[in-house]
């Protein structure tokens, strides 16, 4: 039996809403429901990679495309005094979506090291 939808999968599928901000054929961009800061997009692919752990060596051109994702919302978002990308991986890592997602967060000062 396959596992479950993720709840980032079924945005992709269109199955519940996201304020999405950016769509292509490998990449979906949208709010974060839950923002730690007064931007804060989740840039993700949209095939089903679990998590950095699983990253493969054919994944690399995709995380190049995710990243220039981040580059170009960056800079609709207007954010220009700089940001913050995360990328939570497993437990320890605070991962609690298992489908690889990068935070985009910026438009206040955030501190350093997290916790
Ligand atoms: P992480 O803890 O790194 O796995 O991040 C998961 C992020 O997904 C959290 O910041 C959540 O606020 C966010 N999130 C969870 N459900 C949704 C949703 N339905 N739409 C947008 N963001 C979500």
């Amino acid at each position: 039996m396959s596992p479950p939808k993720t709840i980032f999968k079924r945005i992709i599928d269109g199955e519940i809403p996201a304020k999405i901000v950016h769509e292509d054929e490998i990449s979906l961009a949208f709010h974060d429901v839950s923002p730690q800061a007064p931007v804060h997009i989740l840039v993700i692919p949209k095939k089903e990679i679990r998590s950095i752990a699983e990253l493969q060596t054919e994944d690399a051109a995709l995380m190049g495309h995710l990243f220039a994702i981040v580059r170009k919302i960056a800079e609709e978002q207007g954010l220009t005094n700089g940001f913050r990308t995360v990328i939570n991986t497993g437990v320890d890592g605070g991962q609690t979506v298992p489908h690889l997602h990068i935070h985009l967060m910026g438009k206040r000062a955030l501190g350093w090291p997290p916790g």
